[in-house]
């Protein structure tokens, strides 16, 4: 194999997508696995983190603006607040790590490695909480977690440990807290939408498969390529059982003592893993000009005779570029050619390349490639500013437009338990059909192709405001009379099944 080849992608996306998958994120340089003995762990390279850190970065704004404050809590969970709310206990059970010993000697209690936080975090909000005036408050922390997952872990898809947001949120009232919910998917599916240009469907969550203890689970769901859904972020609505469970409550205007409403929010490094795996392709990662660590990369192409007036040119443009906020990389290294260097950078993912040989000073031009198809054009030396806007701009309209394909032409619907296990298994993506509510159901179907409910309708109709207007939706098909079409009783849902990471 030459050199060539053995830094390049050798899988197919379309045929091995699991090993295409590992492939891309070892080869771009984003992760490596733990040593040996940690399976389900990941080390995350400074290319895999400074896409979290666009997250961090995009997240941290949108929270701010809307009355969040960041806070850290402690790592460790004592048992008996992990106990205090039992939807948890029973939840997270069989995934908790614990801490037995300190140095030599064995704790009196056992710690819990959080596996989420709320047991830790509300009753620190139950003892800064006194009036209606503290409320609401709104705290966030930006921490890993520890979930020791039993299913074949991913790297950012499903790791023992993650990284994540988690916002926790105390309110006056059951509106205040349903307001919150989905104000925090919004700006998740607003991530998704205008930093990652991924459409995701908007949902809740079947009742069986909420968040411990939540009254709602909201949902943001991303279809990938090869037909399986991915959770994208959830916001729960946790309704008053924590607040119950941790005495968090309130005097209110006339004294009175209630108890407040709470919510709880995450997004994981698991977007990481739907953006990967959403735009990237046999060369390798690809992704929008919005989180490149580099946007655009400048190679140049000269012989010995060309080599200063190229690489002044170059260094010119490359200057010119930085200085209007374009991150722009020069690639001058002597020891490569332009060949070798077009597949390193295809492959870690930069969304505009700029070749530029002796031709182009000649006739004061540059050549522009598009990551995505290769699109190529010639642009003037002196538009060349506003030109590498609107190429950045058009790379994140195709990579959007293609994502978007993928949801639209992947919902169907299925009249018999047979059709919907039929149509996953052709088809992939979505299939919705009326259902009757019952986790059997889901079962029956689950066992013979893995698919399970992962969406239902969310209705959003009793809160004020534009909730992403134009945003995918989990629609309601099921009308008065359908019924399940897995056992034939009544309907009263519409169920998404789908297969999902
Ligand atoms: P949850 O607290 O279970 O609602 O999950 C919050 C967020 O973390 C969701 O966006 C999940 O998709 C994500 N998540 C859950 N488990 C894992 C895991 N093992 N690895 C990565 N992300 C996860």
């Amino acid at each position: 194999m030459s050199e060539d080849q053995e830094l390049g992608i050798t899988e197919q996306k379309e045929y091995n997508p699991g090993e295409w998958y590992a492939e891309v994120v070892e080869k771009a340089e984003l992760a490596s696995y733990a040593p040996e003995g940690m399976g389900g762990f990941i080390v995350t390279r400074p290319r895999g983190y400074s896409l979290w850190e666009s997250v961090q970065d995009n997240l941290d704004a949108w929270f701010d603006e809307t009355g969040v404050d960041n806070a850290y809590f402690p790592l460790f969970i004592p048992e008996d607040y992990l106990e205090r709310e039992k939807d948890v206990v029973e939840g997270f059970d069989p995934e908790v790590a614990w801490v037995t010993h300190g140095g030599h000697d064995e704790l009196e209690e056992r710690l819990a490695v959080r596996p989420t936080s709320e047991s830790i975090i509300a009753p620190y909000m139950a003892q800064w909480v006194r009036s209606h005036r503290d409320l609401p408050l709104r705290l966030n922390q930006w921490c890993s977690v520890v979930r020791w997952e039993a299913t074949e872990t991913k790297p950012f898809f499903r790791t023992k440990e993650f990284l994540w947001q988690e916002g926790h949120t105390a309110h006056e009232s059951d509106e205040g807290a349903w307001e919150e919910t989905l104000t925090r998917l919004d700006q998740y599916q607003r991530l998704y939408e205008d930093v990652f240009a991924m459409p995701v469907m908007r949902g809740a969550k079947p009742d069986h498969d909420k968040f411990p203890g939540a009254d709602t689970t909201t949902t943001v769901e991303a279809l990938m390529p090869d037909g399986k859904s991915v959770q994208g972020a959830t916001s729960h609505n946790l309704g008053q059982s924590f607040a119950e469970a941790f005495d968090l409550t309130y005097s209110d205007e006339d004294e009175a003592e209630r108890v407040a409403h709470t919510t709880s929010w995450g997004l994981s490094w698991r977007a990481l893993g739907a953006l990967i795996m959403t735009h990237s392709d046999d060369q390798g990662l690809v992704l929008p000009p919005t989180v490149a660590p580099e946007q655009v990369v400048i190679v140049p192409i000269w012989q010995e005779e060309t080599k200063e007036e190229v690489l002044q040119y170059s260094s010119e443009i490359a200057a010119e570029l930085e200085d209007d906020g374009v991150r722009v990389h020069l690639d001058d290294r002597d020891e490569r050619n332009p060949g070798f260097k077009y597949n390193e950078w295809e492959l870690k993912g930069v969304p505009l390349r700029l070749e530029i040989g002796p031709h182009e000073v000649d006739d004061a031009e540059v050549t522009a490639v598009h990551r995505p198809d290769g699109e190529q054009t010639t642009t003037e030396r002196e538009t060349l500013v506003e030109d590498v806007e609107d190429h950045l701009d058009a790379v994140f309209a195709k990579l959007y437009a293609a994502a978007e394909e993928t949801l639209e032409e992947n919902v169907r619907e299925a009249d018999s338990p047979e059709e919907i296990m039929g149509t996953i298994g052709q088809h992939g993506g979505y299939v919705r059909t009326p259902w009757c509510g019952d986790e059997a159901c889901e079962a029956a179907i689950k066992e013979k192709v893995h698919a399970e409910i992962v969406a239902v309708p969310l209705d959003e109709s009793d809160i004020a405001g534009d909730h992403r207007e134009n945003a995918h939706r989990a629609e309601a098909i099921h009308e008065e009379g359908d019924e399940c079409t897995v056992c034939g009783d009544d309907a009263v849902e519409t169920a998404y099944f789908a297969r999902s990471y």
